[in-house]
């Protein structure tokens, strides 16, 4: 039936169709973090679902162009940058590079391109010069540059596309200058902020004199001169819908260089909100977890993976301890029954067999319904599990099992033993030795190895980290 998104512009679920003609071509782009802290697990759902999506249109065979920003110039991190006293860049690249390993943590694909903000200063004057040439932007007595919402209403164009908004409760004259909004305070917004002294060393010149970026205008600049003025899909989290992605439809559309008959984007997509146990999540609660917090409690990112991608996008989900205690658990039953299919398969290989691919891809169809994916790998494990113990699968039989999971989890990305096919025991074995050695405990590291040898398996430390190898029989 081909795959269906939800689109936030219609709301409603629709056929995703990509702007190419040819129909396999998609540009995509996704807000990405911004640069003042290591992001949080609430955060990271946006970003494994981003990779979801990604891992989907190509596994359906599209050609995916991902584009995703670093803001590395907003309110938070000026403030920030002040309290440190750190140069900008200094600053912001330590969670910069924080942010790019996390993503190879959760087994997050790469996107194509990462601009960042401050690279663009060009590109985002130019769209500023634009919307002023056009009427819709003013600067205002204060010296900073303002987006008309009347004036653009005016032009026969929709403000609050995405939400709806209550224009009675805007008064006229009033302007915000801050990023971060309420639509209670629905007003003129800052495109281009005039210096002031608590920006310190965070500035640029500009036609209206020094300055910096609003932070909406920077993903409008940024995703255009990647993608073109009109693209296929812009992702988020559903918090960023007002003012972020409101805003950055009003000055991309604003700026007139859509082709006729045109939107800045055609699908608009936005995950839900994170609980973490049952609460908002809050440092004064005890229930903030970055990344990095969850590893140092022991768990994997491929275990955090697993329980962001639980449920379905549009569905606030509750993210708990004992979840990733359940994803642990889950894995280790999928990662038992490829091993046993390994060992069954040798040097077989074959097609997948097409019964796990076919209701994967149709539950992924329906608007990326992971519950029926998990449910169809779930039931297939279950299945070979029982085949294998009446021994009725051939090692042909078995590759193909192996090829459908292999296919199924290009897109669901957990599968932690492709490289070594070792079982999840052998895989804590290692893990085990491995920090005993960082532990500088090399009597038990040593000991490790031994056991790891009784079992059949050797360990080589290389420069990427240890390699599991099966000693042949
Ligand atoms: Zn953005």
């Amino acid at each position: 039936m081909g795959l269906r998104l939800f689109n936030t512009l219609t709301r409603s679920v629709e056929p995703f169709a990509p702007l190419d003609p040819a129909g396999r071509r998609v540009g995509m782009y996704c807000c990405g973090p911004t640069v003042y802290d290591f992001a949080h697990i609430g955060n990271w759902r946006t970003f494994v679902f981003a990779d979801l999506v990604r891992r989907t249109l190509e596994f359906r065979g599209f050609i995916v162009n991902h584009v995703m920003n670093i803001t590395d110039v907003e309110d938070k991190i000026i403030k920030r940058v002040k309290e440190t006293g750190q140069p900008l860049r200094e600053f912001t690249s330590r969670y910069e590079s924080a942010f790019f390993e996390d993503l190879q943590t959760l087994n997050c694909l790469p996107p194509h391109l990462t601009p960042r903000a401050t690279d663009h200063i060009p590109d985002i004057l130019t769209l500023i010069g634009q919307l002023i040439t056009r009427g819709v932007a003013y600067q205002a007595p204060d010296g900073s540059v303002y987006f008309s919402i009347e004036k653009y209403r005016g032009c026969g164009c929709t403000y609050g596309q995405l939400v709806r908004l209550n224009f009675d409760e805007m008064r006229t004259g009033e302007r915000v200058k801050n990023d971060e909004y309420a639509k209670e305070s629905l007003a003129d917004f800052a495109l281009w902020k005039a210096r002031v002294p608590e920006d310190g060393d965070v500035f640029w010149p500009s036609p209206w004199g020094e300055g910096r970026p609003g932070w909406h205008i920077e993903c409008s600049a940024m995703s255009m001169k990647a993608l073109g003025p009109s693209f296929d899909l812009h992702l988020g989290g559903e918090d960023l819908a007002f003012p972020h992605h409101e805003d950055e439809i009003a000055q991309s559309e604003g700026a007139g260089v859509q082709p006729a008959g045109q939107r800045f984007v055609k699908h608009w997509l936005h995950g839900a909100h994170l609980l973490v146990e049952g609460r908002k999540m809050a440092k004064s609660l005890g229930n903030f977890f970055t990344l990095r917090d969850l590893l140092n409690q022991g768990f994997k990112g491929r275990e955090v993976r697993h329980l962001l991608l639980s449920a379905h996008y549009r569905e606030t989900f509750n993210f708990t301890l004992d979840g990733l205690h359940g994803a642990r658990t889950a894995l280790g039953r999928i990662d038992e029954c490829v091993g046993k299919l390994r060992e069954l398969a040798g040097p077989a290989t074959a097609e997948p067999d097409p019964a796990l691919v076919n209701r994967f891809t149709d539950a992924l169809d329906d608007d990326l319904n992971i519950s029926a994916t998990w449910a169809a790998v779930f039931d297939w494990v279950r299945d070979t599990n029982r085949r294998l113990a009446e021994s009725a699968l051939s090692p042909q039989q078995a590759a193909a099992a192996l090829a459908a999971w292999t296919c199924v989890d290009s897109v669901l990305g957990v599968g932690a033993s492709a490289e070594t096919g070792a079982p999840s025991d052998i895989l804590a074995l290692a893990e085990a030795r491995a920090a005993a050695k960082k532990a500088r405990d090399f009597a038990k590291a040593d000991k490790l190895r031994d056991e790891l040898k009784a079992q059949g398996w050797t360990v080589e430390d290389t420069p990427k980290g240890p390699k599991l190898k099966k000693v042949s029989p």
